[in-house]
């Protein structure tokens, strides 16, 4: 079975229908590109720039330091495409130091819900652009994706044009090459989800992070045990968020890819399938699985029963099943 997955790394994921899927890779560190290339990721999905930053006494990583880092992932892929994703500190992955200066963050209430993310970046401005710099930088070496983490705001993304727009005259200024880098953002909050039609067209591409999506709507901590039997990926109004953002954003003619753990858990594979989402990023480890139940699926079958496993009645009996 090992022997026959992994003849799979080079068979490109097409349904029996014939429908392509892009299969890419999550990393979190730039030495984790080489085992992506050789489980067959087609490109990097979600690079999760916060491992930089984290486990170093609360010191920042420099623009150039990060500009390495991000110019490795680049340089080892191959020209295959590279989603960065700026710093998503907080909650599950704190730094090691009070953030902002004295006292403001020493007794974080609920960092769930607190100043993590794109919160923390736009908060930080300079520490934003020097990031964005590096990554900007890196585009010159092959093609790189800019995705914004934990949007809630039409305003956020705006502030993050003005930033990039602030940083690339800058790097025009100083003559410093730079490729074409398209800009996406991380569907994980509802509220995100439910105002898309307003956000899509301020962004190339959609990301869409179902370990926070399902956090934030079913109010369960996703790393607090004692709730971890509530944290359905079944529940109908996670299923209903996450077919509306691929519908709308597929409608509206922009990329869609689904990042979060659902990805890839051979569980969700037809699911996800049926709602139309033809782009996977998962761990390395998981792709040649997930892959061989994309080559046996047949797509315009499983749409067809997308309307019923919509049913509140249905999903309700399927997560009873999930649960007990
Ligand atoms: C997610 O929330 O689904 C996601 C991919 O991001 P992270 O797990 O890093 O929060
Ligand atoms: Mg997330």
């Amino acid at each position: 079975e090992r022997a026959r997955l992994s003849r799979l790394r080079h068979t490109r994921a097409v349904t029996l229908d014939g429908q392509s899927v892009e299969m890419l890779a999550n990393i979190e560190l730039p030495q984790d590109a080489q085992g992506a290339v050789e489980a067959g990721a087609e490109g990097v999905g979600l690079f999760r720039s916060e491992f930089l930053f984290m486990n170093r006494g609360g010191q920042l990583p420099a623009e150039e330091e990060q500009f390495e880092a991000y110019k490795a992932v680049v340089m080892g892929m191959q020209g295959r495409p590279v989603t960065i994703r700026t710093v998503d500190v907080g909650a599950d992955k704190p730094l090691e130091r009070s953030l902002g200066g004295e006292g403001r963050h020493d007794h974080v209430l609920n960092p769930a819900l607190g100043m993590r993310a794109i919160r923390w970046s736009l908060s930080e401005p300079g520490m934003f652009r020097q990031q964005l710099r590096a990554i900007l930088r890196a585009s010159a070496h092959g093609p790189v994706r800019l995705l914004v983490p934990m949007v809630t705001h039409l305003w956020e993304i705006k502030q993050v044009h003005e930033c990039l727009a602030r940083v690339r005259s800058q790097l025009a200024d100083g003559q410093v090459a730079i490729g074409h880098v398209e800009l996406g953002i991380m569907i994980e909050v509802p509220a995100a989800a439910l105002i898309l039609p307003s956000l899509l067209p301020w962004v190339d591409f959609i990301s869409i992070g179902t370990n926070d999506l399902i956090q934030y709507t079913l109010a369960i901590d996703r790393a607090d045990e004692s709730v971890a039997h509530l944290y359905d990926p079944w529940h109908p109004a996670v299923l209903g968020l996450l077919e509306q953002v691929i519908r709308q954003t597929r409608a509206a003619g922009k990329s869609v890819c689904v990042c979060g753990e659902m990805a890839g858990d051979t569980l969700f594979t037809e699911t996800l399938l049926a709602m139309g989402l033809r782009s996977f990023s998962m761990h390395p480890a998981q792709i040649a699985t997930v892959k061989q139940r994309i080559l046996r699926a047949d797509t315009a079958r499983l749409a067809s029963t997308l309307g019923s496993l919509l049913t509140s009645e249905q999903l309700a009996a399927a997560s009873a099943q999930e649960l007990h």
